[in-house]
């Protein structure tokens, strides 16, 4: 193995390279999980309705205005299974009441 920056010899366990300090590219591996593993949950400190949206949206680490684009188009448009949909997760998926620092808007607004 060598260094994709400055062309060294690695040692096959190196996380940096000894010579240039670049992170050595590790293979993927599976069940390795950088953080937390991710919870399918209602977001509290997010929610409009029932925090349905804001957890989808974390979980599938999309935006939360396109997460509620969607499920008001599965609402609106046939066979509308928006409503059923959200009616089921908003009973299964679990409350999470942990203040969330993801909407910059709104924590910008509460400092001033
Ligand atoms: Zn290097």
């Amino acid at each position: 193995m060598f260094c994709t920056q400055c062309g060294a010899a690695l040692r096959e366990n190196d996380v940096y390279c000894s010579k240039c300090g670049k992170a050595v590219d590790a293979l993927p591996q599976l069940g390795v999980v950088p953080g937390p593993p991710r919870k399918l949950r209602r977001i509290m400190s997010m929610k409009k309705i029932a925090g349905v949206c804001a957890g989808f949206a974390e979980y599938f680490e999309m935006d939360l205005t396109l997460m509620r684009i969607i499920w008001l188009a599965l609402l609106i448009l046939p066979p509308s299974i928006g409503g059923i949909g959200y009616f089921v997760a908003w009973i299964a998926m679990p409350k999470d009441y942990t203040a969330y620092p993801v909407d910059p808007v709104r924590d910008k607004s509460s400092r001033m």
